[in-house]
């Protein structure tokens, strides 16, 4: 008798977890881990940092452009997106002057979207996917976009659904908390999610004390001992002291590293680090081979391919 109920038990238990598995199959069919990075407006540091960083991890990036921004300051030039495109990154378009699109008429849209493709297609470059500036979009904005492209993204905080809008594409922006983003990417990994994360300028903030002369912006740092090396972009504060912004070229700064601008000859002590976006980004992608082999990081155009988006 106690056998015979264990038996019924055990093929009620069999029954209902087939019917969980079928249930998630239909739900998740075509679903898969995928990470894409992707940065925004064509900051120079899209190759003089991001670059190098997935190229170590034979990794690829997005770099989505306003053109009326490409080759002026510390934004790409034609020749480093050519670059960028070759070494199996994507370029994405981001309009051709970074307006909020729901605030323009229907023609004035069907001009950044048009154009701003056509510009960067001139250079021979291929663009098939779009970024909404401010990540702001309308159900007319989407309908323009899709005459002209494959997708497009938006902001929205959240990995995208299983049944995704192409033309609403949902991203992360990245954030000085590691902690955080790596929670991201173990929820996208179990729930076999794709997750965009957006990206702009990469840049560093150090806390900073016994400050020698002033540092002039653009201009060379080095630390010493640590042998890292960088270009000031500005002062600021932190918690009441002083900080000082600059982008993170070589090696890693530490704490008790003498700073001196090779132009000024002004020198610091760092203190603390408060954030190294090199360092974050690079952790990111460590941290995703190390504990996810098998979840992609990918471009857009991959991502739908993937998927089996057309
Ligand atoms: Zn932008």
């Amino acid at each position: 008798m106690d056998r015979s109920i264990f038996c019924v038990c055990i093929l009620f238990l069999i029954s209902s977890c087939s019917t969980v598995t079928v249930k998630d199959t239909s739900v998740i069919a075509g679903a898969r881990p995928l990470v894409t990075f992707v940065f925004d407006d064509g900051n120079e540091t899209d190759y003089t940092l991001a670059r190098d960083i997935f190229k170590s991890h034979a990794g690829v990036a997005c770099a989505a452009i306003t053109t009326n921004w490409l080759g002026t300051k510390n934004h790409l030039n034609a020749s480093q997106l050519a670059e960028l495109q070759k070494d199996g990154w994507e370029i994405l378009s981001h309009t051709e002057s970074h307006p909020n699109l729901r605030a323009l008429s229907g023609s004035e849209v069907e001009t950044e979207l048009s154009r701003s493709k056509s510009i960067l297609e001139n250079l021979g470059l291929t663009v098939k996917n779009l970024v909404y500036p401010y990540n702001k979009t309308n159900e007319t904005v989407k309908g323009i976009a899709a005459k002209y492209y494959r997708s497009a993204r938006e902001g929205g905080s959240m990995p995208n659904p299983y049944a995704l809008d192409r033309y609403e594409l949902k991203s992360y922006s990245i954030k000085h908390n590691p902690g955080k983003m790596k929670n991201y990417i173990d929820n996208a990994y179990s729930e076999k999610k794709w997750l965009i994360f957006y990206h702009h300028q990469i840049d560093a903030k150090l806390k900073i004390s016994d400050k020698n002369g002033n540092f002039i912006s653009g201009e060379d740092l080095s630390f010493r001992p640590s042998g890292a090396m960088g270009q000031y972009t500005a002062g600021g504060i932190v918690f009441m002291g002083p900080a000082i912004y600059f982008t993170p070229l070589r090696g890693i700064p530490q704490a008790d590293d003498t700073i001196t601008g090779r132009t000024s000859g002004a020198t610091c002590k760092l203190d603390r680090v408060i954030y190294n976006e090199k360092e974050d980004i690079n952790g990111m992608i460590e941290y995703i081979h190390k504990n996810y082999p098998d979840m992609q990081i990918v471009t857009i155009d991959k991502g739908l391919d993937l998927l089996g988006i057309p």
